[in-house]
């Protein structure tokens, strides 16, 4: 069993005001009405209780003493009830509102769930990135750590409903006198007031603040994957719990690579000589230069699958493939030289082709071509 202080998490010499606000802080976290996770009613209490205890000074002188809030040694005895610091009391005081059923609604609101877009590279998308984002969010209030009211002071019952939240009026109808009950007006039907509201939120517990958070974007990623952060989204009001922070991806278009799904396209242009008489070319893809072979007499719009250097698969395992597009480039300005051997090897190949006509000779390409569309 861990001592109060452990619980509360503050150090022996805490004083009062360290250990009421590290208690508001886990209280915010833990409280039932808010934390439905299986442990977080049974740590709640156990926060509760070490708060009893830290927070009366002569509790506290007894167990700083002997260890242990009933003055003796015999183990871990004092119960969470029967100490007369109601945790109705606890709650009050803190959030300026009862809890559990049947009372006034809390000012405790959880906050709004916030969005916000994010650009990253497809080299981004391919591998996954951690990225920094500043982010524009309600955050609890520093200075009344989201109690909405100054340092030093608390929340009062309202003296119009007697803290019910609620006040009756007679109402006349056909039926005659009738008793309505609505919403307290002076207390807006939280059963308490604030007095003193804090100077720095104007009572609602809660700023606006810039945060830059580092987020981890998984491999995978597409425009429109979106990350849910638990917890990172707008403070609620009175100290309630964050919304959550969704970070919508979007991707940039990449000068050389196309995507579609997760496979990586790109087009290689290849010399006609080189397409002709095959040769090697250096590729540079997002996993560094790969080198390809261009068979001899590779063909315009052939394609070459690099396997596996695609994107990350965004569920699963492995990647998907690079797809390379090649390109033959008929060459063009040709001088002289370079013309006349074409020309020659045109007429080894029988492919002639002059002034707009077919080569009458062999069985070149253009030959074989009119053989196919027959004599039209
Ligand atoms: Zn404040």
């Amino acid at each position: 069993m861990s001592n109060h202080y452990e619980v509360l998490n503050v150090p022996q010499g805490a004083s009062g005001e360290e250990i009421k606000k590290a208690y508001r802080k886990l209280a915010r976290r833990l409280h039932p009405d808010v934390n439905s996770g299986p442990d977080a009613a049974e740590e709640f209490k156990r926060v509760t209780h070490a708060y009893e205890v830290l927070a009366d000074p002569q509790k506290r002188r007894v167990y700083d003493t002997t260890g242990n809030e009933n003055g003796t040694d015999t183990g871990f005895g004092g119960g969470y009830s029967g100490s007369g610091f109601a945790f109705q009391d606890i709650f009050e005081t803190f959030f300026g509102g009862q809890s559990g059923q049947g009372g006034p609604p809390s000012r405790m609101r959880r906050g709004q769930d916030a969005l916000i877009n994010v650009r990253i590279d497809l080299k981004d998308a391919v591998f996954g990135t951690n990225k920094k984002i500043d982010v524009d969010t309600a955050a609890v209030c520093p200075t009344c750590d989201g109690s909405c009211c100054q340092p030093g002071t608390s929340p009062r019952t309202c003296d119009i409903c007697r803290g019910s939240g609620q006040v009756q009026r007679a109402v006349r109808s056909i039926l005659g006198q009738v008793m309505t009950t609505a919403p307290c007006g002076s207390c807006q039907g939280y059963g308490t007031v604030i007095p003193n509201p804090c100077h720095e939120c104007s009572g609602d517990g809660r700023i606006r603040a810039r945060r830059t958070l580092t987020i981890k974007v998984p491999a995978g990623v597409a425009t429109g994957t979106r990350i849910q952060l638990s917890g990172q989204g707008e403070a609620g009001t009175a100290g309630g719990p964050q919304g959550d922070l969704y970070v919508e991806i979007r991707v940039n278009t990449d000068s050389t690579f196309l995507r579609e799904g997760d496979d990586l396209h790109v087009t290689l242009s290849v010399p006609m000589t080189a397409a002709s008489l095959g040769t090697a070319v250096q590729l540079d893809t997002f996993d560094g230069d790969q080198e390809l072979a261009i068979k001899a007499g590779t063909q315009s719009g052939e394609i070459l699958t690099l396997r596996g250097l695609g994107v990350t698969h965004l569920r699963g395992s492995g990647r998907g493939d690079l797809r390379v597009h090649l390109n033959v480039e008929t060459p063009r300005n040709l001088d002289p030289e370079q013309e006349e051997l074409l020309r020659k090897l045109a007429g080894l190949r029988g492919e002639e082709y002059t002034d707009g006509q077919l080569a009458s000779s062999g069985s070149g390409v253009f030959a074989r071509l009119r053989e196919r569309l027959g004599n039209l």
